[in-house]
């Protein structure tokens, strides 16, 4: 799994268990508040009954006739009756279930009879107005019992409410700091496990082969980014350890095929200076072998050298207008003066063939591809060099019946010090002539092809764009001339 996943669903869990968190609250919130006003609203109706026994105690205590007692309250009976009324009014705002609404209607009939009562007894004797008041004072004193004692009741269902949501609360509360708690502690430990300890694996790693134990790879392992950052570190590590090879496999190379041509030299210096009389011929050969030799020198430091400039991004053409046919002509003739050992043939076409080209390195390309092509096949076989038009490019072949190259060696046939293993068998090479040949025509807008089968030969094709195509136009018998055209 990659690490942005992982890290968002964690995100998202945290934030699932807040926003839970955030929801539970309010819906507490509310809930507490719905029951702080259904308990006041109990608290209030308790008070107004009691209020409401009070009222219609001071009323009949008012009764002086009735009780013989006189009235010291500072209130009328008007006052207090309209506060009985208010209170009732009152009472009937704050009910709220329709029960205790019946027992305010209760309430209210009750007291409404014993006021009635009142007015009625008001001349009678006081024996006979006490017992018609007394009975219906109960009942409403009894009605109102009931409302205080609904309101007692309403409270403790209220708070035994409360008191079950406190508790959940808790739980929940609880629960969701757990949760938080224990998603945060397995976020950091898979955090140390997965992603810290591959990152520390991956730093020793790199340390270690800074340090130069150049065998040392990260181990591949946790989240998908960090996979990929200990492969590429692994291939670049492995990019690096197959260069170092490369460039000891070069180095070596170099000097193997440095020593060849010196101790050539050496032997031919020993003979000629050794003070005994040569015979002509003999010498007439020893020169030609040191002119070989030399020239052999001189084309693998030419070679290291462009591969140098190349490298360094100092590598500058100096175009001229120039005919292919003269630029393999001048190849062609250079080798088979200098006795060629292979049936060497050349191949032109009547027309030039007009490249607009540094003429020194076009010839490089060439030499390097007709001595590869005389190198790695038997002497005596043939190989041909042969100049086309196709279209607008000029085509510069060379065709060998040599030990040829499989498709496996082919795909890294460019890449500088590559050679392949019948090569190495066959003949000395340092392995950057292709590359140098390759940047070469590159560097002149063309490409080259190869075609070849192990045992049959090898065909290399430079394609390089023509000058003025457009006072050339391409022709059908402009294509790559038959070997009839040949000139030997
Ligand atoms: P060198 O010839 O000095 O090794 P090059 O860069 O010219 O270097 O060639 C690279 C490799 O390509 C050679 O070592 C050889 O393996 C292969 N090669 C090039 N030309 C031919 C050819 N005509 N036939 C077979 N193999 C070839």
């Amino acid at each position: 799994m990659s690490l942005k996943r992982i890290m968002t669903a964690a995100i998202a869990m945290l934030a699932a268990l807040a926003l839970a968190g955030a929801a539970s609250l309010i819906i507490l919130t509310t809930f507490l508040h719905r029951t702080t006003e259904s308990m006041g609203s109990a608290v209030e109706g308790v008070r107004l009954a009691e209020a409401l026994q009070v009222d219609l105690l001071m009323l009949y205590r008012m009764s002086d006739t009735l009780l013989r007692i006189p009235s010291d309250s500072p209130r009328s009976a008007e006052t207090i009756e309209a506060s009985l009324r208010s209170h009732l009014a009152e009472a009937r705002r704050n009910a709220w279930s329709p029960q205790e609404q019946a027992l305010i209607t209760e309430a209210e009939r009750t007291i409404s009879g014993y006021l009635l009562a009142r007015e009625r007894v008001a001349n009678q004797p006081p024996e006979q107005a006490s017992r018609e008041l007394i009975p219906r004072l109960e009942s409403a004193l009894a009605a109102l019992d009931q409302l205080v004692a609904f309101n007692v009741n309403e409270a403790r269902v209220t708070q035994a409410r409360a008191d079950r949501w406190d508790q959940l609360a808790n739980i929940g509360g609880v629960s969701v700091a757990a949760l938080m708690v224990l998603g945060g502690g397995a976020l950091l430990w898979w955090m140390r496990r997965f992603v810290f300890r591959p990152l520390l694996d991956m730093s020793h790693a790199m340390r270690r082969f800074g340090a130069g134990r150049k065998r040392t790879r990260a181990p591949e392992s946790g989240p998908a980014e960090l996979r990929d950052m200990a492969h590429t570190f692994n291939e670049m590590a492995n990019s690096l350890a197959r260069q170092q090879e490369e460039q000891l496999t070069f180095l070596a190379g170099v000097a193997h095929d440095l020593r060849n041509p010196l101790s050539a030299l050496k032997m031919s210096a020993a003979l000629v200076t050794s003070g005994r009389p040569i015979p002509e011929e003999r010498l007439q050969k020893t020169m030609a072998l040191v002119r070989r030799q030399v020239a052999r020198l001189d084309r693998m430091v030419g070679d290291l050298l462009d591969a140098t400039r190349i490298e360094a991004g100092r590598f500058e053409l100096s175009l001229e207008e120039r005919d292919a046919r003269e630029l393999a002509a001048a190849v062609v003739e250079l080798y088979q003066a200098g006795g060629s050992s292979h049936d060497l043939r050349l191949h032109l076409p009547e027309e030039p063939v007009l490249l607009s080209a540094d003429a020194t390195r076009v010839e490089q390309v060439l030499h390097n591809l007709v001595s590869n092509a005389l190198k790695y096949s038997q002497t005596g076989s043939r190989v041909d060099v042969i100049v086309g038009r196709e279209g607008n490019e000029a085509v510069l072949s060379v065709v060998d019946r040599g030990i040829g190259i499989s498709n496996e060696e082919l795909r890294t046939l460019f890449t500088p010090f590559r050679r392949t293993g019948r090569a190495r068998e066959k003949a000395p090479g340092v392995g950057l002539g292709l590359s140098v040949a390759r940047r070469i025509v590159e560097a002149h807008g063309g490409r080259i092809e190869v075609e070849s089968r192990p045992g049959v030969g090898s065909t290399f094709r430079v394609r390089l764009p023509r000058a003025h195509p457009a006072a050339h136009p391409a022709r059908p018998e402009d294509a790559t001339p038959s070997p009839a055209d040949t000139v030997h």
